[in-house]
C-alpha cells in the first residue's frame, strides 16, 4: 500500500476512501463516460495524488490504491501503476497558481458535467446567481484541446484571478476546493444552477 507510507499523518485509508467516494458519485452521475474526468489531492509534503491516465471513475471507486498515481510538484511520477492523468499539467499549474493566494485549495475535481457545458455555450450567457456560487465564482475558458499546455495555462490564469469553478468550453469543468468531496458538491450545486438557467433560456 504505497500511499500509506507518505500519508501517515493524514490517514492514507481516509484519503483512498475519499477518492473512491467522489469517483463513485461522478460515475453514478454519468459525468465521466469511459475514462473522462480526473481527480487530484495536494499532500502536505507537496506531492500530488492524481488519478491514472486511462482509468475510469468506476476503477477509482473500486480500487483507488491501484488507480492512483503519486507525482512530485514538477509532475514526475513517484509511485503508482499507471502514468498520471493526461490533464495532469492543468492540475499542476492550477495548484501553483493558487499556492500563495489560496493555500487551502488542496483538491481538484475535473468532470464532464453536461448542464454547465450547455450553459457556457449560450450566447448571451445567462448570469448564474452569484450568492449561490462558491467564493470567487465561475469562469469560462475558451476551448483548447484536452491535455494541452494552452488548456492548462488558461485554467491556471482563471484560478489565479480567483475563480473556484472553471468551465473548459466544449469539454468540462474543474472545481478548486479544500477536499475532493467539497469539489464534488460545488460541481453538483453549479450543475443545478446551470440546468435552471438553461431551461429558463429555452422557455
Ligand atoms: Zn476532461
Amino acid at each position: 500500500m504505497w500511499l500509506m507510507e507518505t500519508d501517515a499523518d493524514s490517514g492514507g485509508t481516509d484519503l483512498l476512501d475519499e477518492f473512491a467516494y467522489v469517483a463513485r458519485a461522478l460515475a453514478e452521475h454519468g459525468w465521466c463516460v469511459a475514462n473522462a474526468g480526473n481527480l487530484s489531492q495536494l499532500m502536505p509534503d507537496g506531492t500530488i495524488i492524481v488519478t491514472g491516465a486511462g482509468t475510469t471513475m468506476a476503477e477509482v471507486a473500486v480500487d483507488p490504491g491501484r488507480a492512483l498515481v503519486q507525482i512530485d510538484a514538477e509532475g514526475e511520477k513517484l509511485a503508482g501503476y499507471y502514468e498520471p492523468s493526461s490533464e495532469v499539467l492543468a492540475h499542476l499549474l492550477t495548484y501553483q497558481a493558487v499556492r500563495e493566494s489560496r493555500p487551502h485549495i488542496t483538491a481538484l475535481v475535473h468532470t464532464h458535467s453536461p448542464a454547465l457545458l450547455v450553459w457556457a455555450s449560450l450566447d448571451p450567457r445567462p448570469e448564474l446567481p452569484k450568492d449561490k456560487l462558491p467564493e470567487g465564482g465561475i469562469a469560462v475558458n475558451p476551448y483548447f484541446p484536452p491535455g494541452t499546455r494552452e488548456l492548462a495555462d488558461a485554467c491556471a490564469e482563471a484560478a489565479a484571478e480567483g475563480a473556484s469553478l472553471i468551465v473548459w468550453e466544449k469539454h468540462g469543468v474543474i472545481a478548486l476546493a479544500r477536499t475532493l468531496s467539497a469539489g464534488l458538491e460545488m460541481i453538483e450545486a453549479a450543475e443545478d444552477l446551470a440546468q435552471a438557467a438553461v431551461y429558463a433560456d429555452e422557455a
